[in-house]
């Protein structure tokens, strides 16, 4: 089980996403985030990845900003290793990344 912090409020609650202070206020599982040097939202406007609930604008906006990234696969591991729970990550929604998870879960469980 994943040890964690509490995960608190939105980037724009919390006056713009800031990745270091992400890092400082969870206990990250898996803590490679070397993809971000090669991120494609390097210099795109944070708000983008983590709008308000219903701002899908500003959510295909960002989406459309992942799908020309190079280390989309690496970001939703990182995503989806550590849970996180709000933003987008990978070109997915909290909401897709959960539903993702559940699909290889169960996935694993026929495996057996
Ligand atoms: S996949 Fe999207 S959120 Fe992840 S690094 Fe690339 S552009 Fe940024």
């Amino acid at each position: 089980m994943t040890t964690r912090k509490k995960q608190t409020g939105t980037a724009s609650s919390r006056g713009g996403y800031n990745y270091m202070e992400l890092m400082s206020e969870w206990e990250l599982k898996d803590k490679d985030d070397r993809f971000r040097d090669k991120a494609a939202c390097k210099n795109a406007d944070p708000n983008l990845f983590f709008p308000e609930k219903g701002a899908s604008k500003l959510f295909k906006e960002a989406v459309a900003i992942c799908k020309t990234c190079t280390v989309c696969k690496d970001c939703l591991r990182f995503a989806m290793n550590n849970e996180i729970q709000y933003g987008v990550w990978g070109g997915l929604s909290p909401k897709q990344r959960t539903r993702r998870r559940n699909q290889i879960i169960k996935l694993l469980e026929g495996v057996e």
